[in-house]
This record gives C-alpha cells, structure tokens and sequence, in this order.
C-alpha cells in the first residue's frame, strides 16, 4: 500500500511551530508529512463571524475539503464555534483531514504567559486528535487517550498526544501501518 501524504497547511501560523508539529506527526504516524505553502487568509474570512469573532468551523471544513486533496490538516490562528457550541478547539471530516484552531490552544488566552512548548504540546494533541477522526475514529473515554473529546483546555492538558491501546487497533485495523507506536 502506498504510504499515505498528509498535508499541512498554515494560516498565519509560525513556520517554526508548523515545522516542529511535523516532526511531532512524523514520530507519531508513520505517513509522508509535507508543509505547504500555507493558505490566504482570504480563504478563511469569508466563514468569520465579526460578531462572534469566530470562524464558523463547519462550513469552513466543508469548503477546505472541496479545496484540498485528503488528507489535509489545516491550522489557523483563531477562534472558532459550531452551532450550539461556544467554541471548537478543531473539527474534522471524516475520510478527507481536519482543522485545528489555535487561539484556545495559547497560554495567552487564560492570561498566562505564552509558552511555546505549552501551545506546541496542545497543538500536536489536538491535530492528532482530528487526524484520529480524519482516519475513522470516534471519541474514546479513557481519559489519558488522544481521542477523548476535550471540552476545556484542562482536558487538553490531562490527556496525552497517543491513543490508548484499543483506538491504536481500530486505526492499525482501519489502516494497516499507520502508526509508528
Ligand atoms: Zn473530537
Ligand atoms: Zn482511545
């Protein structure tokens, strides 16, 4: 089987965070990485809600998979919702890639001081995370689990950047070889 091409894709991100997510895929997912260019941020403004001052995320997905081969994980530095949701820390469709937003994701935003190695550590979580769902895999409950679903960033911080045993085999199931771990 051909080895799967994921693609990164930043949005007014630091090249040196996107460079040092890669290598954290890279350990984790045994797939191709390549960073592109990045997108315009012009692709992104026209699902910002001024009001909100939010992107609206699924319909952002839905025009991002039309655009991009899968699978594809974009970052973007803002905030974002989902209909009944105050906020998303990323969102995925399944069978194409993912979206991380990174604003919730900065020490900054709870009014600590920025870390990079903090916001680099959330950032490879939840882009595993999506990737997960990329891939075809649901939510898990143990809460060490990269899949467990993360309503705050406390949950982001409990939890680890690696699935748990049982959604390890459903990905190596799904996707013979995909994992290095
Ligand atoms: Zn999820
Ligand atoms: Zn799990």
């Amino acid at each position: 089987m051909e080895p799967l091409t994921l693609r990164l894709e930043p949005v007014n991100v630091d090249a040196g965070l996107v460079s040092e997510l890669a290598g954290g895929l890279r350990r984790i997912f045994a797939v191709e990485v390549r960073v592109g260019k990045g997108l315009s941020p012009g692709a992104v403004l026209e699902f910002y809600d001024e009001e909100r001052e939010q992107v609206r995320a699924d319909l952002l997905v839905e025009e991002l998979a039309r655009l991009l081969p899968p699978v594809a994980l974009i970052l973007i530095d803002a905030d974002a919702y989902v209909e009944r949701l105050n906020f998303v820390f990323g969102i995925a469709k399944p069978g194409w890639g993912g979206v991380v937003f990174l604003a919730r994701l900065k020490p900054e935003f709870y009014g600590y001081p920025s870390d990079e190695s903090l916001l680099l550590e959330r950032l490879l979580k939840e882009a595993v995370h999506e990737l997960g769902h990329a891939l075809g895999l649901e939510h898990c409950r143990n809460p060490r689990c990269v899949m467990r679903f993360s309503n705050s960033i406390v949950d982001v911080d409990s939890k680890t950047p690696y699935f748990c045993a049982r959604c390890s085999r459903l990905l190596q199931q799904m996707h013979p070889g995909i994992l290095r771990l």
